[in-house]
């Protein structure tokens, strides 16, 4: 099988960058996962489905064509990339995503990504649940605070305006919502490299990485 580095942590801490520095470093593939369960609640979002509603979710998703390529999100043939990316997708992605039977019907479409020459996966269960035998794991995270400011910067150079305190109230909902869930919770591997980002910026997460790895 081919190889697997998975990168796990809360909303915010910088994975998601890191994991596009290392994939493309290594011309390995990437699998963004929580922009799959994104895509699982917008589509539950548009069909009125219950949030809660385990069984009509777990009816829906093994129907839904959910594709990623070249960056780009698409549900059922239409592009959603920017849609899956707002606060009330978000919001309802980590309500869907504590059902166990949401993580079971999406498990299947996140191992498919293992493909040769090997695959950095960036999540929260990456190196807990999905790719457990994964050759090297990292956690990444920061305070609330830290993560919120980033987002808010994220946020001004796309042009849109929040508050940061409704950012940090979001980012906590949501962490404990992903920390306290009976399945998959949020938590490091054990066997997971633990990277607090809050004092590092990117050059120096990446190169935390690339030592590690080396
Ligand atoms: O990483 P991202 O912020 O896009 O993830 C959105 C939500 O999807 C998370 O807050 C979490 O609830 C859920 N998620 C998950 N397991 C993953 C990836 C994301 O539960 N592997």
């Amino acid at each position: 099988p081919s190889p697997v580095i998975t990168l796990d942590g809360p909303a915010g801490a910088g994975k998601g960058t890191i994991a596009c520095m290392l994939a493309d470093k290594l011309g390995w593939h990437m699998l963004d996962s929580g922009a799959i369960y994104r895509v699982a609640a917008l589509a539950a979002l548009r069909s009125g489905v219950g949030l809660g509603d385990e069984k009509a979710l777990a009816a829906l998703l093994p129907t839904l064509n959910i594709e990623f390529n070249n960056g780009e999100a698409w549900l059922n043939g239409e592009m959603v990339t920017g849609e899956i990316r707002n606060e009330t997708c978000a919001s309802a992605t980590s309500q869907i995503a504590a059902l166990p039977a949401v993580r079971a019907a999406l498990l299947v479409l996140q191992r498919n990504f293992r493909q040769l020459p090997g695959l950095v996966a960036d999540g929260r269960d990456m190196g807990t649940v999905v790719f457990p035998e994964a050759t090297h794991k990292f956690y990444l995270t920061a305070s609330a605070e830290i993560r919120a400011e980033r987002r808010l910067k994220q946020l001004s150079q796309q042009g849109l305006s929040a508050k940061l305190c409704d950012l940090i109230q979001d980012i906590n909902a949501r962490d404990e919502r992903d920390t306290n869930r009976p399945v998959a919770p949020l938590k490091p591997a054990a066997d997971a490299l633990v990277i607090d980002t809050g004092s590092l910026d990117q050059t120096e997460v990446f190169a935390t990485v690339l030592h590690y790895i080396a």
